[in-house]
């Protein structure tokens, strides 16, 4: 029997704000833990939560950007549970009445090139927990006030009170690799809209699943079980596809699925489960009481910067929302399309030039500056793609300035360098981060175009090798390439090929 899997995602994307989403603790990754906490975000009594303004805005930016609707009001609700990364013993989070509902995620299956409509039950605010930290991690060994014994668990606290949006997904993913290619979606309009590092490894993107799998002619949804713990890409590819698996064994052999929260092992690559799955009512929601109503008043938003105050937005003729809505950039579909128009590039170039934000910001710039938008996507494409991916690093730590690049391609149409040496210039510029003027006068690296000069070698390659030239005249002429290799050689490289070809057709047949 063929079966196919239901698959939908909670999807928890930290906000690049500048500070927590009740308190002023920087939210910066990396830091000391527990250096950045306050008695706000550690939850001592007495404390009161005041709500970040910048990621109720960033919240609304993807609510808009997916197409969803934002609620007039919504409020907070405290969802408790008890665990020792949760210091109030509540995590504050929205419930029965979130921050939007509705919106969607196109994706697009890459065999077919189908488009699906992935649709978004909800996208609510809420605050991040800690984060344990056991004996087995190697992460914060290096810290010596963390010195750790075997088995024991240390508690961070940085992590908490950390903006997130939760995105919710109807169950519309019908395999595992629906579901990566929606991730993937989403991480591109997260970084688009420069709300999301959207680094998986980091904790800054992450994903639990529901799962639950159906021979393919059956309407009736089989029992679900909660995927968690996948920090990757790959991971979640790979765990959805284990617990796709291992649900049909079950079903094959005659036995039945539990509802169950489940934990992928990514160094065994397999499943456990972790505790039988909570029913909502188990977490006691009841609305956060030191919180206001949020609500999106035609021109205010009133809920924001602490219990009463109310802070007035832009001219009186637009709401927040409507301002939120026109501050959005460009999206990757929309971005792709205008590229293919506009710069006469192929649907493959421009698809990979706004995979990201600054991808494609770099390769507008270059451009600018140097107008052959072909051979700048080329260039893109394949050398810049190839230092970044050596380098490991990303676009905005990439050396060579757009500018730069242009400068190093307008040489090559001058006959400054050759095709080849460009490129040898390029790595040595991502290297060190120097011009390309600088490194060909360092290198002594111009081309060669003065024909005398050229010429010159050629008629003593042509010397030094009479049978070769007896060989070109009787008709063989692939020998041709074998001049060209020689002049280069005694050039080192440096001779301007297209006069090389010239000045050697010419002195072969005369
Ligand atoms: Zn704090
Ligand atoms: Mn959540």
């Amino acid at each position: 029997m063929k079966y196919e899997s239901i698959i939908g995602l909670e999807v928890h994307a930290q906000l690049l704000t500048d500070s927590k989403i009740f308190c002023g603790c920087s939210v910066s990754y990396g830091a000391d833990p527990n250096s950045q906490t306050c008695p706000v975000c550690l939850g001592l009594p007495g404390v009161l939560p005041v709500l970040n303004k910048k990621a109720v805005e960033y919240a609304v930016k993807m609510v808009l950007a997916v197409g969803g609707t934002v609620a007039p009001h919504s409020i907070f609700a405290r969802k408790n549970y008890f665990y020792p990364d949760l210091p109030k013993g509540y995590q504050i989070s929205q419930y029965d009445q979130p921050l939007s509902t509705g919106g969607s995620v196109e994706i697009e299956i890459p065999e077919s090139k189908a488009k699906k409509k992935i649709h978004l039950t909800r996208i609510h605010l809420e605050e991040d927990a800690g984060k344990s930290l056991h004996s087995e991690d190697n992460s914060y060994t290096n810290t010596s006030s963390n010195v750790k014994q075997k088995g024991e668990t240390l508690v961070d606290m940085n992590r908490c009170g950390v903006p997130l949006i939760e995105i919710v997904t109807q169950p519309d993913m019908r395999s595992p690799k629906e579901a990566t290619l929606f991730l993937n979606k989403l991480k591109q309009i997260l970084e688009y809209l420069e709300i999301c590092s959207g680094n998986m490894e980091e904790g800054s993107l992450r994903c639990d699943a529901n799962v639950s799998v159906r021979p393919i002619a059956q309407t009736k949804l089989g029992t679900k079980t909660e995927v968690k713990n996948m920090n990757s890409f790959k991971a979640v590819e790979k765990a959805l596809n284990f617990e796709m698996e291992r649900q049909i064994g079950i079903i094959e052999s005659g036995g039945r699925i539990i509802q169950e929260t489940l934990l992928w092992d990514a160094e065994k690559e397999l499943i456990a489960p972790m505790r039988s799955k909570e029913e909502s009512h188990d977490y006691r929601y009841f609305p956060e009481p030191d919180l206001v109503v949020l609500k999106f008043h035609p021109q205010t938003i009133s809920g924001i910067g602490g219990i009463r105050s109310e802070e007035k937005f832009g001219t009186p003729t637009i709401t927040i929302v409507e301002k939120i809505k026109q501050s959005l950039p460009e999206l990757p579909e929309a971005r792709k399309t205008r590229f293919i128009k506009q710069y006469q590039i192929p649907e493959y170039d421009a698809e990979l030039l706004t995979t990201e934000k600054k991808l494609a910001d770099y390769y507008e710039e270059c451009v600018k500056n140097y107008p052959n938008s072909k051979a700048v996507s080329n260039w893109v494409m394949g050398e810049v793609l190839r230092e970044l991916k050596e380098r490991k690093i990303s676009v905005s730590e990439f050396k060579v300035p757009p500018k730069e690049l242009a400068s190093l391609l307008k040489q090559v149409d001058s006959g400054t360098l050759s095709g080849k040496m460009a490129k040898d210039v390029f790595v040595e510029m991502a290297e060190t981060g120097l011009s390309s003027e600088k490194i060909i006068q360092e290198k002594g690296l111009v081309q060669v175009t003065d024909t005398k000069e050229i010429e010159s070698v050629i008629e003593s390659v042509l010397r030094e090798n009479p049978g070769e030239v007896e060989k070109y005249r009787s008709g063989k002429e692939r020998v041709f390439g074998f001049f060209v290799g020689e002049v280069m050689k005694k050039t080192k490289g440096k001779a301007n090929p297209s006069v090389v070809n010239q000045i050697l057709k010419e002195k072969l047949s005369s």
